[in-house]
């Protein structure tokens, strides 16, 4: 079956409301990365229970991404053959010691300028990124599968899945949608008809297009795979 994947920054009233941080989708977290100056990968201890996150920070360190481990994070790492530059027993430790007016970074080189998170539980990241925010010249990205309302940006792990083979381009989706996100191009190319484009989805709470469709060719998926898979555009993309 063939299915393309858009990945949907969230944006929830109260996120707008309260919160600084952006939801953004993995190509934007790619260039982010490949902007910066010296951006460093902080992996934190769901790497011990998660070998997929680790075989992750292994490619992100192989895309010349140095990493700094916390708790027992380092442990895998190593076994996968990674040397952390450096290693801390927990992010606060890490977090007190960015913090000191002294800090130069790892190397003594000065600081970094991007700092990605993975592998953290949510309020506990939540609270380190908090005290970051003194960093005004630091971005921070969690690439997490939740949402971090205090980093300046998250990875959306929100994604609508068009089946383009199920498509017959009847146009109830782009009729319910509540922001015209979706177009209907009822063109054949190359022997196939080329289906919906959810491009500019706003994320609306109820997914309209999703329940609209007869024929079950649009599905939210959230979390899991389609979180790994947005890693992967990320380092496709680096
Ligand atoms: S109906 Fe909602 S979820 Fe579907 S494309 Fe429109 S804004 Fe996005
Ligand atoms: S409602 Fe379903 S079949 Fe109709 S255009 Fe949208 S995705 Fe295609």
């Amino acid at each position: 079956m063939i299915e393309t994947v858009y990945y949907i920054p969230k944006h929830e009233i109260s996120d707008k409301q309260c919160r600084e941080g952006m939801v953004v989708e993995p190509k934007a977290i790619a260039s982010l990365i490949r902007s910066a100056r010296r951006p460093i990968l902080i992996t934190g201890g769901k790497l011990l229970e998660d070998e997929n996150l680790v075989r992750y920070a292994v490619k992100f360190h192989k895309k010349g991404i140095p990493i700094v481990a916390t708790g027992a994070s380092s442990k895998p790492l190593v076994e996968n053959g990674v040397k952390p530059i450096f290693v801390s027993r927990t992010l606060h430790y890490l977090t007190q010691y960015m913090l000191d007016e002294s800090w130069k970074g790892f190397d003594g080189k000065g600081g970094y300028d991007l700092i990605l998170f993975m592998g953290f539980t949510p309020a506990y990241l939540s609270r380190m990124l908090s005290a970051l925010k003194h960093f005004s010249n630091v971005v921070t990205v969690s690439i997490d599968e939740f949402y971090q309302p205090n980093a300046k940006f998250s990875l959306t792990d929100f994604a609508l899945i068009v089946r383009d083979e199920l498509c017959i381009g009847c146009g109830n989706c782009v009729i319910v949608c509540p922001y015209n996100a979706i177009e209907c191009q009822s063109i054949v190319k190359n022997g196939r008809r080329l289906t919906v484009d959810v491009r500019f989805c706003k994320d609306c709470e109820y997914v309209f297009c999703a329940d609209s469709c007869p024929y079950d060719a649009i599905e939210f998926r959230k979390g899991g795979e389609i979180y790994y898979k947005a890693l992967d555009v990320i380092l496709n993309n680096l």
